[in-house]
């Protein structure tokens, strides 16, 4: 530490990298505060999250164990045909949460005091001694780091990397949560603690419990999580991305704001699913959906400033680590500057531990969603492809974490 003074952290963005960023930083004794753009508390964004054990890790590293709170336990994954009937089962014992459970664990601990709302990141300066941010009201902070938690669509990247565009993976996830509370009892004891498959040639539609209405976890009041992937071609998007008031939408749009047709248009291919699935998308009000990107930073660090979470790396949602890498980003950015004497030094080890980690996540989750798509360019590429479409490999892949353990032990890695 410089002095008697404490060191401080300058994050932009208040979701869960920003938040997790803050905590861990806090623990090394660091002066933290976030930023968020949104002037109204984050809440509602309608996505059922299945945990890993290595998030349950971050949440005890910051002191905020969420045993028996963090979500639903659920064992089995079924895959099922258009029929609707099971043609192949997997015991895998998980927790499934909401965004909005997950926010609320890590508000919780959060020193409300050094959490701003309404404070809009516009630019920064950096020179030998510190790094200063300034908002869109006018105001300006200036700290020892800036951590851009900013984002899929972050600006403090656009800063540090104005070249660097997200890909659009060429499909859409349709998502929506259907509350326990509506289904038809027989439905409610087939599906609702099961995480099912089914595999439509060239799309894949998931469902499994997440946390219901006020982060209810109780029988009764919990919900089901759909995430249908369609192939949806850019002249599909640039229609799906347009309001009814004809105006275009850049890169997503807010759920109410969706067409009505394209809803419709949804809907009425939903008929064609099996009963399950059909069922339960009809008791979702609000179904929105999520285009699918792939980005990649060139870098995670320049001088004092740093990019973590979506800001530094999009992964497709397949393997559900959003969150998980974002913890992990913060976990490694604290250890690395925590302490650090320099800590433009202690940047570029955290760079040099997570951006390798961000690059394998993008990669692994491009192969996992290779398949979801219309036609192929080649005969090989569509052979590779299909590989990831067989039932019990999307079963065992899918919403697991486990080609990171395999990574990390395997020689290569070790080295
Ligand atoms: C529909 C949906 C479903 C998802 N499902 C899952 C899942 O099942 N499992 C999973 O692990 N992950 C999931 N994710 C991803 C997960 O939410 C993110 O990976 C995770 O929140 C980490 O993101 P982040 O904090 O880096 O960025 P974000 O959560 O995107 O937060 C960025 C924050 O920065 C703020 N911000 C942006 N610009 C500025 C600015 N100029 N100034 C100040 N603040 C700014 C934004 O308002 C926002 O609050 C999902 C994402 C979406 C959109």
């Amino acid at each position: 530490m410089s002095g008697q003074t404490k060191r401080r952290a300058i994050i932009i963005g208040g979701s869960m990298g920003g938040l997790f960023a803050a905590l861990y930083l806090k623990k090394q004794g660091w002066a933290v505060d976030i930023y968020e753009r949104s002037a109204v508390p984050l809440v509602a964004r309608g996505a059922g999250i299945v945990t890993h054990p290595e998030l349950r890790q971050a949440l005890a590293d910051i002191g905020r164990s969420a045993e028996g709170d963090l979500g639903i336990p659920f064992d089995w994954r079924v895959v099922i045909d258009a029929a609707g009937e099971v043609t192949a089962k997997l015991l895998c014992p998980q927790i499934s949460t909401s965004w909005n459970r997950l926010f609320e664990i890590l508000n919780e601990v959060m020193p409300q005091e050094h959490y701003h709302l309404g404070k809009d990141f516009v630019g920064f300066e950096q020179d030998a001694d510190g790094i200063t941010a300034s908002f869109a009201d006018g105001t300006s902070v200036r700290g020892d780091i800036l951590v851009g938690a900013d984002g899929f669509r972050s600006r403090v990247r656009a800063f540090l990397f104005p070249e660097a565009k997200s890909v659009y993976a060429g499909y859409v996830g349709w998502r929506g949560l259907a509350e326990e509370a509506r289904f038809p009892e027989a439905l409610r004891r087939e599906i609702i603690d099961t995480f099912v498959f089914h595999l439509p040639p060239g799309e894949q539609i998931i469902g499994y419990p997440a946390a219901g209405p006020d982060n209810d976890l109780r029988p009764g009041h919990r919900s089901w999580n759909i995430v249908w992937y369609r192939p949806t071609d850019e002249a599909a998007l640039d229609r799906f991305l347009t309001d009814d008031t004809g105006h275009k939408h850049r890169v997503s749009i807010p759920p109410p704001l969706i067409a009505k047709s394209v809803i419709a248009e949804m809907r009425a291919d939903a008929e064609r699913l099996p009963r399950q699935f059909r069922e339960a998308l009809r008791l979702i009000d609000q179904p929105f959906f999520q285009p699918i990107y792939d980005f990649e930073a060139p870098s995670m660090a320049v001088g004092r400033a740093c990019l973590i979470g979506d800001a530094a790396f999009i992964v497709r949602p397949h393997v559900g680590a959003g969150v998980v890498k974002a913890a992990e980003d913060a976990g490694a950015l604290a250890r690395c500057v925590g302490q650090a004497a320099d800590v433009v030094s202690g940047l570029k080890s955290f760079e040099a531990e997570r951006l390798p980690v961000g690059r394998s996540f993008v990669a692994h989750v491009r192969r996992l969603g290779s398949y979801i798509r219309r036609s192929f360019d080649s005969e090989e590429q569509r052979a590779e492809a299909m590989i990831r479409a067989v039932p019990e490999t999307v079963m065992a892949e899918t919403a697991l974490l486990d080609f990171m353990t395999a990574k990390q032990s395997a020689p290569e890695a070790r080295a």
